[in-house]
């Protein structure tokens, strides 16, 4: 019989980029469900979003198939419509400034602070116009956004608030759960995210008029209670008060939620054990910085981006990404800013010079491995490749 390790010789396994970290608690969850004669939508969910509102501390919790799904009704509810502007930072994912098309209104694109990359709140104050509607803070890599002064503007100019906390479970700011700041916040259980439902997605809030909304559309616009139409307390009569969307989760995604939540805090001291090695031993190289937090935040640590110092390096970003590949260790940039793509090129008519920080920093920012199942060998790998590759390439 021939092994994979005998194939690629003596090299120990490679530390992929992430990994999602399933236990046997999910599986048996997950097979609960499937036993149970109900797949979709129906008590799991519900327990899911009482579980995830008491552990964020909102009064509600709205559970859906996507953070994108989130996002989108959160700015629905927020009454986000056709000519509106939303202002939001380049420097994030597609979905951020998809959703603001979706409704027909116009994303503004800012730029971000350098220290953590999260949105440049005097950039914000300076796009503000009568049309501006609202505003979506991304928490970068976990870290929180200045959530109090956006908190403030918001209020002052009347424009609705929301926290793309897609990688912020869990963070916060001034003792605050990050997006207890915002209007409603969008959290993510993509496959790579702090918390994983394969595909998932959960907006929060304390306003029930914005929660109800967001539980209408998020299944066909179909009164309350939809799902219960074909269970023996349901009937099967309903009616259609709005046209919504298909944006329903599955009791089988949310079964595996339900224990990935009790398991967040758990993860999220292994990543952060993690952040530490990193950064005691990388801070001392001269070719990079290591990523840091501000002052009364905590970073949920989804990501670990660092930014290469160029000037000390004969290298590119990209080059020590592959330099990083060939050692067997995985590695991501997080993100191609909005506006260095066609479409927002195109449609808009950004440059590349319109964001200097965004644009910048995006050169040299690498995210390296960081998740709950990796090994301490795996993070010492990582630490002597990035180590080796800065001596090989430093000037
Ligand atoms: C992943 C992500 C989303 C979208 O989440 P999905 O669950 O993949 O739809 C939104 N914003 C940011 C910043 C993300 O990283």
């Amino acid at each position: 019989m021939t092994t994979r390790s005998d194939r690629r010789g003596i090299a120990p396994p490679a530390v992929p980029f992430t990994r999602p970290d399933i236990g046997d608690d999910e599986i048996a969850a997950v097979v609960r469900v499937l036993r149970s004669g109900w797949l979709t939508t129906g008590p799991v969910v519900k327990e899911f979003e009482a579980q995830f509102a008491t552990a964020v501390g909102s009064r509600y919790a709205v559970a859906v198939n996507s953070g994108t799904a989130a996002l989108h009704l959160a700015l629905e509810a927020g009454g986000v419509s056709a000519g509106d502007e939303v202002i939001i930072p380049t420097f994030t994912f597609a979905a951020t400034g998809e959703v603001v098309r979706y409704l027909g209104a116009r994303p503004v694109l800012v730029d971000v602070q350098r220290e953590d990359l999260t949105i440049d709140v005097d950039a914000v104050i300076a796009a503000c116009n009568s049309k501006t509607k609202a505003v979506i803070g991304v928490d970068m890599g976990g870290q929180p956004c200045d959530w109090g002064r956006l908190r403030d503007l918001s209020t002052r100019r009347n424009l609705f608030l929301v926290d793309d906390a897609a990688h912020a479970l869990p963070s916060s700011s001034d003792g605050r759960m990050t997006g207890g700041y915002a209007d409603m916040m969008a959290f993510s259980f993509y496959a790579t995210k702090p918390i994983t439902t394969a595909e998932g997605g959960m907006l929060t809030t304390d306003n029930e008029g914005w929660a109800a909304r967001a539980e209408l559309m998020s299944l066909h616009g179909i009164s309350r209670g939809a799902w219960r139409r074909y269970s023996h307390e349901g009937t099967w009569r309903y009616e259609i008060l709005a046209p919504g969307f298909k944006y329903n989760m599955t009791d089988i995604a949310a079964a595996l939620g339900i224990v990935q939540l009790r398991r967040s805090s758990a993860m999220r001291e292994r990543r952060a054990a993690i952040a530490a090695t990193y950064t005691a031993e990388l801070a001392r190289l001269g070719c990079l910085e290591p990523p840091s937090t501000a002052a009364n935040r905590t970073t949920s640590w989804h990501l670990y981006m660092i930014r290469l110092n160029l000037d000390s390096l004969t290298l590119s970003r990209d080059e020590f990404i592959d330099e990083l590949k060939k050692r067997g260790i995985g590695a991501s940039v997080h993100f191609i800013p909005l506006h260095l793509h066609p479409f927002y090129r195109d449609a808009y008519g950004y440059q590349p010079s319109d964001f200097p920080v965004a644009y910048h920093e995006f050169e040299r920012v690498v995210s390296l491995p960081l998740y709950s199942t990796m090994s301490d060998e795996d993070v010492a790998r990582v630490v002597d490749a990035v180590t080796e590759i800065c001596g090989e390439h430093g000037k």
